[in-house]
């Protein structure tokens, strides 16, 4: 049995006799060109190792190892475990199937000490969770190809003065390159979720902040896009207020969403210099 001889995931699904389940923020993408164009998208080939959340009927999965790729699939709903074994006995060897939870795996120890990319039709009640994971935790993807609902995708990649740029713009951009590679409609999963997805690609960046910066970082974009519409100098008043901004090289009446990526790591250096002191 190779790849090709596997029934069409329609099929699979009915032969299995599985329903997508909300609970576990289940969207299939049947149709093969899509996630063909997606495993595209995360350039990724022979040679290279491949962590996919949430494989579920396995259209993404299937596109992956056709590009040669060695893939490793968390899943948690052991539903699909006897379809998602089926995958890996045709894939001679390039599909480990790994039954558990994506937010508590130790990726490091999956990859084997490799280094690793991440491609996922992430489920949505988990996806900026896991994505956060990936940008701040102690390991480091190679490359992210993740689908998000379409409006956190704007927010990943939103630039500074337009209203979907905030924490999730920051932290994501002061971590990695990130850029919306894809747009997919609503009716292009099964079943269609209520709004239109689309898939970001992140290159995390060579000089990521070190985990003091990055914690500083959380703190001072929780505190000013916190209550966005104020000042920065009421914002972050119990972090330093006025005197952080300016020793930031921040004009202290600026609001939250004008100040770029490097103006946030400048007052996360700022308050780390504050704090050690003692100002
Ligand atoms: N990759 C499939 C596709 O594109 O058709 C399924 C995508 S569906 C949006 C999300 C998948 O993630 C489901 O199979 C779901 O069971 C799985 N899932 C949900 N939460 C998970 C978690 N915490 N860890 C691993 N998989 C999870």
């Amino acid at each position: 049995m190779s790849l090709a001889d596997l029934p069409p995931l329609r099929e699979a699904l009915a032969a299995h006799g599985l329903m997508a389940r909300k609970s576990f923020g289940q969207h299939f993408l049947l149709d093969l060109n899509i996630t063909r164009k997606i495993a595209r998208l995360a350039e990724v080939g022979a040679g290279d190792r491949v962590i996919e959340v949430g494989p579920g009927p396995g259209g993404l999965t299937r596109a992956l190892i056709e590009t040669g790729a060695q893939v490793i699939a968390i899943e948690k709903d052991a539903r699909f475990a006897p379809l998602l074994e089926a995958l890996a006995a045709a894939s001679g060897g390039a599909l480990t199937l790994i039954l558990g939870d994506a937010l508590k795996v130790d990726e490091a120890a999956l990859a084997g000490g490799q280094s690793a990319h991440v491609v996922s039709n992430l489920p949505y009640n988990v996806g900026t969770p896991l994505l956060i994971k990936w940008l701040t935790g102690p390991w480091t993807p190679a490359s992210l190809t993740l689908m998000f609902q379409k409006e956190v995708a704007e927010r990943i990649a939103a630039a500074p003065g337009s209203s979907a740029y905030g924490r999730l713009a920051v932290i994501a951009q002061a971590t990695a390159d990130a850029r919306v590679v894809m747009d997919v409609p609503a009716r292009a999963f099964t079943p269609p979720p209520k709004v239109d997805s689309a898939v970001v690609r992140l290159t995390p960046r060579a000089d990521r902040p070190a985990p003091d910066r990055l914690d500083a970082l959380q703190k001072l974009t929780a505190a000013a896009f916190g209550q966005r519409r104020k000042m920065l100098r009421a914002s972050l008043k119990p972090l330093g207020g006025e005197a952080l901004a300016t020793a930031a090289g921040l004009d202290p009446q600026a609001r939250a969403e004008t100040v770029d990526v490097a103006g946030f790591l400048r007052l996360a250096d700022a308050w780390l210099e504050l704090r050690k002191t003692g100002a």
